[in-house]
């Protein structure tokens, strides 16, 4: 492309202005007016060369579009203004007048589009491509933060936070995660389950800061020393320790020791040097046998065991043991019931005179017509009755029921016998018991001195002084007070003296010796014992009655001891009241 010399009215400034009012408005231009105008006329100068270079240079047109869209003018309405203003002022503005010039405009003007829409395009692509990125990282920053929070979370809810041992929670996870891993039935599993003997002491006498830091204490000896194994805190003083895919019991007693090892280390706490021990249950079986709740109970029973042994030590679940214990205890929940709906009932066994065969009185003692068991005797279920305080009711039915038949025996004998109750020991120390007996008597019409109330030797052992005059008002009154099982325990006739009492039961396993052939030596050293033990009775005025006597002999050897009064089945076995006070009358004189 030529251009004639002398004819150059080329003015790229009057383009470049001309351009910029067109496409000014189009787009948002961060660029004053001159700047604009500036970077338009630099353009307009490579179109310029575009329209004359030799040959035709596509490249230029597609720089010029690109860099439009570098400088923002990039919108659709910025590249037809665009257009349209080469295509009007372009070729006049630069004075160009080459014959082929229309065709080079066309071109120039395609590649200035193709560049402008590809430089669009490519940024377009990175814009999207940069919002893409900034999505993914505050996604990631997003996830992580939950993360953390979550973990923090998690970890708070499954640690205990005195000590950051697991809690139950975990405990119970890995625990269930342990039982139920599937495929593997035949595995084994062991639970220690840790409690800290007289912990409450510390806690009591030291204060509960000092009490915390010997719990954090035991927690990280515990952790060391069984660091393979999961330890947590159950709460209190209470820790557990799972033994995973053990190889029989063996290995959880091992387990076991080494805790109670770890415990027993003397701990400084606070200036204190605190030796504490400890107790634990073990239980060990195969998982397929098992539930976590059925394990956590047995390792709880287990526990007890060993603290009901003087702690300090290990248990290991006994099968045979439990049921036991379930079955005792599943018995005592039902005496309320069983009283409800009288299934308890009173047999009576007479207590005779050896000097005349006269019945004086009666012992009352209770049975229970079980549903299903048949007829309990009272061994296997006072002591229930006892542990869990049913005695109480038990005792009054006892009590009340005996009063109130005893008045009946009056009605038909004149010198009607006495009737003769045992009292368990909470009985006796329940600060009501001269009020209820009061009114029972009141309320029965029962004479005070037809009433023998019956309190074991160890009972009475243990009785702190408010009980005892609580007896000794009762004995004021008339009633009889007994000293049952006399001989089992340790009571000395000289601490007697100062009790209300009017009557010695010689427990039966003093009254065996009296079996053997008169002639026999031990048979004699146990029938001088007695026979002191009568002679000291009488010098306090308390009379004495035999108890387990079974035979003739017996009684006629006690008899001559002159031993007041004897109980047994040579006498009478225990049985409905009217039986005995049949034979009463006919009794006198004979059958001693
Ligand atoms: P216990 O008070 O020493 O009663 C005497 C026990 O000896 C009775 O047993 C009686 O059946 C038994 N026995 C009587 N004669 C003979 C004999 O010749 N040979 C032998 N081997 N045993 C004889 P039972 O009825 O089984 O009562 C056991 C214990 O249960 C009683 O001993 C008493 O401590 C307690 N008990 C009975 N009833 C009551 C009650 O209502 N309340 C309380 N707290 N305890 C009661
Ligand atoms: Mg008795
Ligand atoms: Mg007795």
């Amino acid at each position: 492309m030529t251009e004639p010399a002398g004819r150059d009215r080329s003015c790229p400034g009057t383009f470049a202005r001309a351009w910029a009012k067109a496409v000014a408005g189009t787009s948002y231009l961060p660029m004053a007016q001159a700047q604009l105008e500036a970077l338009l006329q630099r353009l307009t100068e490579r179109l310029a060369v575009a329209l004359r270079s030799e040959p035709f240079d596509l490249r230029i047109g597609q720089q010029v579009g690109a860099e439009l869209v570098r400088a923002h003018i990039a919108s659709a309405e910025g590249l037809g203004r665009t257009v349209e203003v080469i295509q009007l002022r372009l070729v006049r503005d630069l004075g160009l007048v080459a014959e082929d010039v229309e065709d080079r405009m066309a071109r120039l003007l395609a590649t200035v589009a193709t560049g402008y829409a590809r430089a669009l395009r490519d940024r377009t692509l990175d814009e999207q491509e940069t919002i893409r990125r900034a999505a993914m990282t505050a996604r990631a920053q997003a996830e992580r933060a939950l993360r953390d929070s979550e973990a923090r979370f998690r970890h708070q809810a499954t640690h205990d936070p005195l000590t950051d041992l697991p809690n139950r929670t975990l405990f119970t996870e890995r625990l269930t995660a342990a039982l139920t891993r599937p495929g593997r039935h035949a595995d084994r599993v062991g639970v220690c389950f840790l409690d800290l003997d007289r912990f409450k002491v510390v806690n009591d006498s030291l204060g509960h800061q000092v009490g915390d830091r010997l719990l954090i204490a035991v927690a990280n000896r515990l952790r060391a020393a069984l660091g393979e194994h999961l330890v947590a805190r159950l709460g209190g003083d209470e820790f557990v320790i799972l033994v995973e895919r053990t190889a029989g019991t063996d290995d959880a007693v091992r387990v076991a020791e080494a805790a109670l090892a770890a415990v027993n280390e003397p701990a400084l706490v606070d200036g204190h040097e605190l030796t504490v021990s400890a107790s634990i249950g073990i239980v060990e079986r195969q998982v397929a046998d098992t539930t976590p709740v059925e394990l956590m109970r047995a390792a709880d029973s287990t526990l007890h065991w060993a603290k009901a042994a003087g702690g300090a030590r290990w248990s290991l679940f006994d099968a045979d043991r439990n049921r036991r214990e379930l079955a005792r205890y599943a018995l005592s929940a039902a005496i309320p019931t069983a009283l409800e709906r009288g299934e308890f009932y009173l047999d009576y066994q007479p207590l005779t005179a050896l000097r005349d065969g006269r019945v004086l009185g009666m012992e009352a003692l209770v049975r229970w017509r079980h549903p299903e068991l048949g007829v309990l005797r009272p061994d296997s279920f006072i002591g229930l009755a006892e542990e869990t305080g049913l005695i109480g009711q038990l005792g009054g039915w006892v009590l009340a029921e005996a009063c109130r038949e005893a008045r009946t025996w009056a009605d038909q004998a004149g010198d009607a016998p006495f009737v003769s109750v045992n009292l368990a020991v909470q009985q006796v120390r329940r600060p009501g018991l001269v009020d209820e007996v009061r009114a029972l008597l009141g309320r029965t019409g029962l004479p005070p001195g037809r009433l023998q109330l019956e309190i074991t030797e160890s009972t009475m052992m243990s009785t702190a002084e408010e009980p005892v005059r609580a007896l000794r008002v009762l004995a004021d009154l008339g009633v009889r007070i007994a000293i049952d099982d006399f001989g089992t325990g340790y009571c000395n006739l000289a601490y007697l003296r100062g009790l209300p009492v009017t009557e010695l039961k010689v427990a039966g396993e003093f009254v065996t010796g009296l079996r053997a052939p008169a002639d026999d030596p031990a048979s004699r050293t146990d029938e001088r014992i007695l026979a002191a033990l009568v002679s000291l009775a009488h010098a306090l005025r308390v009379t004495v009655t035999a108890e387990g006597v079974e035979t003739a002999e017996q009684a006629a050897r006690l008899r001559a001891i002159d031993c007041d009064a004897a109980q047994g089945w040579h006498f009478g076995r225990p049985g409905p009241a009217r039986q005995h006070l049949d034979r009463s009358p006919a009794l006198s004189g004979t059958g001693v």
